[in-house]
């Protein structure tokens, strides 16, 4: 069986660098909570591992969910979230987000976001699956995520208290002798003093790492998208949680069946405006699958279409959206106008080819409702942290809104005053127990032949073997895409082991041979710790009442 890499794995740091926080990632919550820190008076280090805009967050296309319409209330913004969630969100965290959502995304405004708007003024507001309001706010016609992006880079840039470290890898959590984080390591690609692996120290660690969509060979995902945070903090022992729940988005085009990596995105918000699914009869399926037909929640149009191509025997199934026409295409949806135009489809005249890829995971570092997750001082925020709003499935355009307004939370805590420093223990030798990236492809290929959309004992055994069998090859180096291929494969066997544990249907989680969602037995989260030999342990815990404390007493 394979042995996952445990912590300090990393190289001696050649140098270190303070500051009060530091923010791994630079996406909408890795930046949010810098801004929040710079506020509550400290200093703050962004690390980030390729470019500052490099992330899901500028790829994001529908828009930010918040209850900012008069006929909109943030108790159906709840209703409707736990409803996608099917009975497994933590209502306290959904509450938390649904409340605070229409201020944060005010504070965005205030920033210096600019979000489309209609003649008289008011934010434009259009409705996504799941969502039985219009309260999706999105910018740019289809182009939200980067213009949410454009607002905070410019932000951060503004503020001599951020200072913005890219092409930086984020490697393993350094802690105290009380098992506290006291900063991490990390590898930057750079020239001058900060080169190689060095130090980065601060009792206070954000993550904000994002998803790890790259663990399947086709995602939405964009390629910094490797699962580092996740896999840093379970190195560290902390616990992760609901990692089964895998979003696979419905309408992503088709490019073929050999198509790997980053796969083009068709919003759900074209679907919002009208357009609609036939399969490869041209016969229109969703109206016969739930009242709200090609606008219910994902998983559901998910197993629809993959339920629809297996009965007609194809690998795609087809989006209708020449009907919203040629104005609509122009102004509302420019982005995917030229993604698909680009890939010699014009929606205004053509069917578009889709079918689902992997999109987003509701699982990752459990927290609570302060963001503070099992291991005292490590934060985490985003895609990458498990605050449990998003339950068995994630309800579309709450994801941005989550690291908004949990930042905020980490911001209020890091206000509160600083955690005690104390001696790091640095790694004081190389210990490499890393994946070669040539392995990268079939741990990929693995999960989304096994792993994927659909999951039986079967597959999930299949992948199991096929990822134990990784501990036979040779000995990856001290190289970022080694790092991030160790990252991807120790995910993956966690992401399979929760899979197996649970045997229902539930939300994004789809097995084959336990069709049914049992509650009685499974209305419950699966958690993980990474055991110091490499193993893994998996418990059950309440779908609700996390608590970690920060260590300040300490
Ligand atoms: C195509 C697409 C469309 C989407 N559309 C929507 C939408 O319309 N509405 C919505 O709510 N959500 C949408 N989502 C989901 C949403 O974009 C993400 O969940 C959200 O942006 C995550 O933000 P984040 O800050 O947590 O992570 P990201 O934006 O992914 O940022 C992660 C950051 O961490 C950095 N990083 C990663 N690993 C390391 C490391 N080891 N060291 C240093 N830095 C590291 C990355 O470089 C990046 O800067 C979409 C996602 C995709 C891919």
């Amino acid at each position: 069986m394979i042995r996952l890499p445990v912590q300090l794995a990393a190289a001696q740091p050649g140098w270190t660098v303070r500051a009060d926080v530091i923010v791994v990632g630079s996406g909408i919550a890795g930046l949010a909570t810098a801004l929040h820190a710079r506020r509550a008076g400290r200093t703050v280090l962004v690390i980030t591992k390729a470019q500052v805009n490099e992330g899901s967050t500028r790829w994001a296309q529908g828009g930010i969910a918040a209850a900012l319409a008069e006929d909109d209330s943030p108790a159906e913004h709840l209703e409707d979230t736990l409803l996608a969630g099917v009975g497994l969100c933590d209502e306290e965290a959904v509450r938390v987000l649904v409340t605070e959502g229409p201020g944060a995304v005010r504070g965005l405004i205030q920033l210096g976001a600019r979000f489309d708007t209609e003649p008289d003024g008011g934010i434009s507001l259009t409705r996504e699956g799941g969502h039985h309001r219009d309260r999706i706010a999105h910018a740019g016609g289809d182009a939200t995520g980067a213009e949410i992006s454009r607002a905070m880079v410019e932000a951060i840039a503004r503020d001599p208290g951020i200072e913005l470290v890219e092409n930086a890898l984020a490697l393993d959590l350094i802690t105290d002798e009380t098992g506290a984080a006291q900063g991490i390591t990390l590898h930057v690609l750079g020239t001058g003093q900060r080169d190689g692996v060095g130090a980065a120290l601060a009792p206070t660690v954000v993550l904000a790492t994002g998803g790890f969509g790259q663990v399947f060979r086709q995602t939405t995902n964009p390629y910094v998208s490797t699962g580092d945070g996740v896999a840093l903090a379970m190195r560290a022992g902390a616990d992760v949680a609901d990692l089964e729940f895998v979003q696979f988005h419905p309408t992503v085009m088709w490019l073929g069946p050999f198509a790997q990596g980053q796969q083009p995105l068709v919003s759900e918000a074209v679907r919002g405006e009208g357009a609609f699914l036939i399969d490869a009869e041209g016969t229109r399926f969703m109206t016969s699958e739930h009242e709200m037909a090609d606008l219910a929640p994902r998983d559901v149009v998910a197993k629809a279409i993959m339920r629809r191509m297996r009965a007609t025997s194809t690998d795609h199934v087809w989006l209708d959206a020449r009907h919203l026409g040629a104005d609509m295409w122009v102004q509302r949806f420019p982005t995917i106008l030229e993604s698909c135009r680009s890939r010699g489809i014009d929606p205004i005249t053509d069917l578009i080819p889709v079918s689902p890829a992997q999109h987003y995971v509701s699982g990752g570092v459990l927290t609570d409702l302060a963001g503070r997750t099992s291991i005292p001082g490590l934060y985490a925020c985003g895609e990458v942290a498990c605050t449990g709003v998003h339950g068995a499935n994630r309800l579309a355009s709450n994801s941005l809104l989550e690291g908004l307004v949990f930042a905020g939370r980490i911001g209020a805590q890091i206000y509160r005053g600083l955690r005690v420093v104390r001696d790091p223990i640095l790694p004081s030798h190389t210990d490499q127990r890393l994946l070669p990236h040539q392995v990268r492809r079939r741990v990929q290929t693995t999960m989304d032949r096994h792993v994927g959309v659909l999951r039986s004992s079967e597959s999930l055994q299949l992948a199991s073997t096929e990822l134990n069998a990784l501990a036979a090859t040779e000995q990856g180096k001290p190289i970022a895409e080694d790092w991030e291929t160790t990252n991807i494969a120790t995910i993956a066997t966690a992401l399979t082991r929760h899979a197996a544990l649970r045997e229902e249907t539930r939300g994004s989680h789809w097995r084959e041979d336990f069709p049914d969602q049992n509650d009685a037995q499974w209305q419950v989260r699966l958690v993980s710790n990474l055991n110091s030999d490499g193993t893994l342990t998996t418990r059950t815990v309440p779908r609700s009442g996390v608590s970690y404390s920060d260590g300040r007493q300490a």
